[in-house]
């Protein structure tokens, strides 16, 4: 049953994707939905107006022939069809045939409740003829069956208003006799003689032997009631004579009957008990007769019964029919409404999926965009750094050189500027690019071997400038539980106290910093440092504590008060990430601020001395060594050369590194400085070759690209170690030592 169902949702979800399938899926909907309706129809059968109305006819012809038992089956078939085919005109003749077999057989009060029943489907047609006949039958029962004379002659007027609708002027005649007999009958002669009188004016057009009688009779009555005994008699005797003529017996025996009250008014007993013989005798026959047809029927009655249980079941029937009808409409109309919701429930649900899906391809298409956008985002930021390095390492170095050379221009104001800029400049290139590798996660702590307070000292040392421009004090403190040497990337945590520390003398003028150490916590080998920095400077705003650890966010500074490039507490921020810390920050306005932090350090004794010796390097040796320079830029070249020589090294330079396989080929160098970014053959090809030749001389990659970006090439082509420009001379000078040294340990 779920996998049908599914089937169909699954047809239904398909067929909707098409419009054009969308109104197939409609016409189904409904075909369906016709075969429920029909279904809840199909209970009772329905044939053709015309065979029930042949069923009606046969019925009346049976009731004429007082084949009473036969019409009343035959009327009650054609009941229970005109009910199912809703032909209230057929339902109406039916009733009344009904009525009038139960007329027939005496029972007067059925009779008149399936008139009744007859009257109020015949009163839903335009059919007069119909409306007038019934009104006529239950007129003929009240006046003559049960003797209620004013409802009867109602019955008979309403009559005569239908039969003068459809112009029958032969029933409006006989109802008009039955009228005037009925108002006599009861005595109201004036009431009746109009009737009486139309019905003699037109007894030559309508009149029939029955009538003769009764209409001489009437008028015998009317003559006598006004004492007109001649003519009173004369039409007695006219009924009488008319009577006898005729096989209505039953008229002839009230002919005889009303006589006889006339001869006994007028004294004539002897003739008035013959008549009321007469009457009486007639009346024996009919009732003999009577009594027989009663005797022939008597089974039948007992099935009467019967009969009108089984036609009150039909409408019963008709009316659960009619209510399970409603029922199955009120259920129709929920399928329809709940098939409706379902259909709207299923178009959105397809919509939602098709919009996820586009959403989801859209998602990962931005996706693929935005990680191809981060690639060359990084690679654009580290060949634009390397670029800018390379030149700005030969304007700092050249500046330098130029203030050691000629010392007059010490002073030059220009010369300071230049030196300034060019040092900024340098400055906001490697913070972006630090930026830019912390966030693409390239950054790994180093495990150095440090002192605190020496680093700290040195750090002091190299804002004394700053500190002396705003004449400021630099306070430090560091707790004496901290041990000497601790682990750690020593290297981050000074870029995190320079700025920290470089910012607070930037926005102090005539104040104080402090920079205060203190162990805050021991768990096992690590020690928790909470460093703090203080000022009592300028102060930052509350509103504006947030914004500033965000990229290159300066707030309320004055463009004369100093430089900066709005990076250094982003650095911060995320440098203490790496350390896995928080920064935190108090300060007030005009009061000062203060920057604090926790990191922990590896203290471990035995690992510090492994470190310390790993990196000791012997810088008092007075030897001489030989340098070979390998060096595309000519300034670049100019620089590095000075510095060599500056610490009485010997130098050669060439161009490139068909240059530097052709010189090692004729000298023996103790160490070769590498460029990478060479024209014609890049560093690392260049080492190759010359490893490739026997050639075990150590050499130095001297690069503007960053030290993780080349380690692993520089490795795998033979370089023995990486020095990043610009650069400390002293840190060169100690991988220069340290490599030859080894190299001659080992040879
Ligand atoms: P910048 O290179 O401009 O110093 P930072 O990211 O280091 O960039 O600092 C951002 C801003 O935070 C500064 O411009 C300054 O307004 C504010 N700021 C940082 N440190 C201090 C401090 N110690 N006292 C007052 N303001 C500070």
């Amino acid at each position: 049953m779920e996998i049908q169902l599914f089937f169909i949702f699954k047809c239904i979800f398909e067929k909707i994707s098409r419009p054009m399938s969308r109104m197939r899926i409609f016409f189904l909907l409904m075909l369906f939905l016709n075969c429920f309706v029909n279904s809840a129809n199909a209970q009772s059968e329905v044939i053709s107006d015309a065979k029930i109305n042949k069923l009606v006819q046969q019925a009346w012809d049976d009731f004429k022939d007082a084949n009473f038992e036969k019409s009343l089956i035959t009327s009650r078939v054609a009941l229970n069809y005109a009910t199912a085919s809703k032909n209230n005109y057929l339902i109406a003749k039916s009733y009344k045939i009904i009525a009038g077999n139960y007329n027939e057989l005496s029972e007067f009060d059925k009779a008149i409740f399936f008139y009744n029943k007859s009257l109020n489907y015949a009163n839903k047609t335009n059919n007069d003829s119909i409306k007038y006949s019934l009104h006529n039958n239950l007129g003929n029962i009240f006046c003559f069956e049960k003797k209620q004379f004013d409802k009867g002659i109602d019955y008979y007027k309403k009559s005569i208003a239908y039969s003068l609708k459809i112009n029958d002027m032969s029933q409006v005649y006989f109802t008009n006799v039955n009228i005037a007999w009925a108002y006599f009958d009861i005595g109201k002669f004036k009431e009746g003689y109009p009737y009486l009188k139309f019905v003699g004016n037109n007894i030559e057009k309508y009149g029939d032997e029955s009538t003769e009688i009764v209409v001489n009779m009437l008028n015998g009555m009317y003559s006598s009631y006004f004492s007109n005994n001649d003519t009173a008699n004369a039409y007695f005797l006219s009924a009488i004579a008319a009577g006898q003529n005729s096989d209505e017996k039953s008229d002839l025996s009230y002919a005889h009957l009303e006589y006889s009250k006339f001869l006994t008014k007028t004294k004539k007993f002897k003739e008035a008990y013959d008549n009321l013989t007469t009457y009486n005798q007639i009346t024996e026959e009919l009732y003999n007769q009577e009594k027989l047809k009663k005797a022939s029927i008597a089974g039948f009655n007992l099935e009467l019964d019967e009969y009108k249980r089984q036609i009150d079941k039909i409408e019963s029937e008709k009316i659960s029919q009619s209510q399970s009808l409603k029922k199955s409409r009120i259920i129709v109309i929920l399928f329809v409404l709940v098939s409706l919701i379902l259909l709207v429930l299923i178009i959105t649900l397809i919509k939602n999926i098709r919009f996820k899906k586009k959403h989801n391809l859209e998602l990962l298409q931005a996706k693929e965009v935005a990680e191809e956008a981060s690639l060359l985002k990084t690679q654009f930021i580290s060949t634009i750094s390397h670029e800018l390095r390379t030149p700005l390492y030969g304007v700092v170095g050249i500046t330098n050189m130029l203030l050691e050379e000629h010392k007059e221009l010490a002073q030059s104001q220009h010369l300071s500027s230049l030196k300034f800029s060019a040092r900024y400049l340098l400055s906001l290139v490697n913070d972006i690019l630090q930026i830019n590798k912390i966030e693409e996660n390239k950054v790994i702590l180093e495990n150095l071997t440090f002192n605190i307070s020496d680093e700290i000292t040195m750090i002091k040392n190299s804002l004394s400038f700053l500190s002396q421009k705003n004449n400021n004090k630099i306070k430090v403190y560091i707790d004496p539980c901290i041990p000497e040497y601790l682990i750690g990337d020593k290297l981050r945590l000074a870029q995190i106290l320079m700025n920290l520390v470089s910012n607070a003398l930037k926005f102090t003028k005539d104040g104080e910093v402090e920079i205060i150490v203190n162990l805050n916590k021991v768990e096992e080998k690590f020690y928790f440092l909470e460093f703090h920095i203080k000022d009592n400077g300028v102060g930052i705003a509350v509103v504006d504590q947030n914004k500033i650890f965000e990229k290159f966010v300066q707030v309320g500074r004055k463009e004369e008060d100093y430089q900066g490039t709005g990076l250094g507490l982003s650095i911060v921020k995320r440098l203490l990430g790496l350390f896995g810390s928080k920064i935190n920050l108090e300060s007030n306005i005009g009061e000062g601020t203060s920057f604090s932090f926790v990191i922990p350090f590896e203290y471990d004794p035995q690992k510090t001395k492994k470190i310390i010796n790993e990196i000791e390097v012997d810088l008092t040796s007075s030897e001489v060594y030989k340098i070979l320079i390998v060096e595309d830029n000519l300034i670049n070249q100019l620089v590095t050369k000075k510095i060599i020589e500056k610490n009485n090294y010997a130098c050669k330079v060439v161009d490139d590194g068909f240059g530097a396989l052709d010189i090692i080929e004729k000298e023996d160098f103790d160490l070769i400085l590498m460029d990478i970014n060479m024209p014609l053959m890049n560093g690392f090809e260049t080492t190759k070759r010359i490893r490739l030749k026997g050639i075990t001389t150590p050499i130095v990659a001297l690069t503007a690209f960053d030290k993780d970006e080349i380690t692993d090439e520089a490795i795998s082509s033979g370089i023995n170690d990486i020095i990043v420009k610009p650069f400390e001379p002293i840190k060169l000078f100690k991988i220069i030592s340290y490599l030859i040294k080894e190299t001659k340990n080992v040879g």
